[in-house]
């Protein structure tokens, strides 16, 4: 088996006295899709941030290929944070698009800014991803202008356009009309399919069930089961597992 591309380990995380992660070891492997699911409220989204710096988390490492590790349990050298900010693109449950700006402008806005990709090359590869996803002929819109749907399509593409390692979804379809919901997973089912490492909190069972190559049951903060999705949702060993399921199925 490959060697992980990232891989943390007993990660804890407290808001005040709420201790919402308790020790969760989180491995993906270049081309894996991993679907973090379980109840409301268990940490699967700190556990996502905590991934890409946006939460830090108290105490656990994280590292990249293999590297050298992040020690959470020790202050965090700024360099560090970024370098592992810059692995990964968060696709938000909200799409966060820029009201004033149009699609491409919200799209290369990281490339060019952040990154300091030259602006014709960001839009370049802005329209190709477009393309991709069947929003070409948004390119000049305004969000406001465009469907739930194809507004967080503009999100995927948005983190597409930074050129991660690694894609994190935070229940990307949640906030959806359920109508919409379905060109979203699709979206999401095409990048797994042309490899994209992907770590995924969400509610979609059966996309979990589809796609993933592994799933992890967050329950209070721990990881209760992990497994491939055939064994997990067909034959869970957990008893949280089956009643978590037979709740939402
Ligand atoms: P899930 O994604 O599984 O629904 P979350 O990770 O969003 O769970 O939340 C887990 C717990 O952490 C909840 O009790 C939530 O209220 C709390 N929490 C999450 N983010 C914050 C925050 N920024 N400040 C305080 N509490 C938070």
């Amino acid at each position: 088996m490959s060697e992980p591309l990232m891989s943390a380990r007993g990660i804890h995380k407290s808001f005040g006295d709420n201790h919402v992660l308790r020790g969760v070891d989180l491995d993906v492997r270049p081309g894996q899709v991993v679907a973090l699911i379980g109840p409301s409220g268990s940490g699967k989204t700190t556990m996502l941030r905590s991934l890409n710096g946006l939460e830090m988390p108290d105490a656990g490492t994280l590292a990249f290929d293999g590297g050298p590790e992040i020690d959470f349990s020790r202050p965090v050298p700024a360099a560090q944070r970024f370098a592992a900010r810059d692995r990964s693109a968060m696709v938000f449950q909200h799409h966060n698009l820029f009201p004033h700006k149009t699609v491409l402008q919200n799209v290369t806005e990281g490339p060019v800014q952040v990154r300091k990709v030259p602006r014709a090359e960001a839009e370049a590869r802005a329209t190709d991803l477009l393309a991709r996803v069947g929003l070409a002929e948004k390119r000049d819109a305004y969000p406001r202008e465009l469907s739930g749907g194809q507004q967080q399509r503009v999100g995927i593409v948005r983190a597409l356009a930074l050129q991660p390692d690694l894609l994190l979804f935070d229940e990307p379809t949640s906030a959806l009309d359920p109508e919409l919901v379905g060109e979203v997973l699709h979206v999401m089912k095409s990048l797994a399919d042309e490899g994209w490492t992907m770590v995924v909190v969400t509610h979609e069972l059966q996309f979990a069930r589809e796609v993933a190559d592994e799933v992890l049951f967050l329950d209070g903060g721990v990881v209760a089961e992990r497994g491939a999705p055939a064994q997990l949702f067909t034959h869970p060993r957990e008893e949280r597992t089956k009643q978590f399921l037979h709740r939402i199925l």
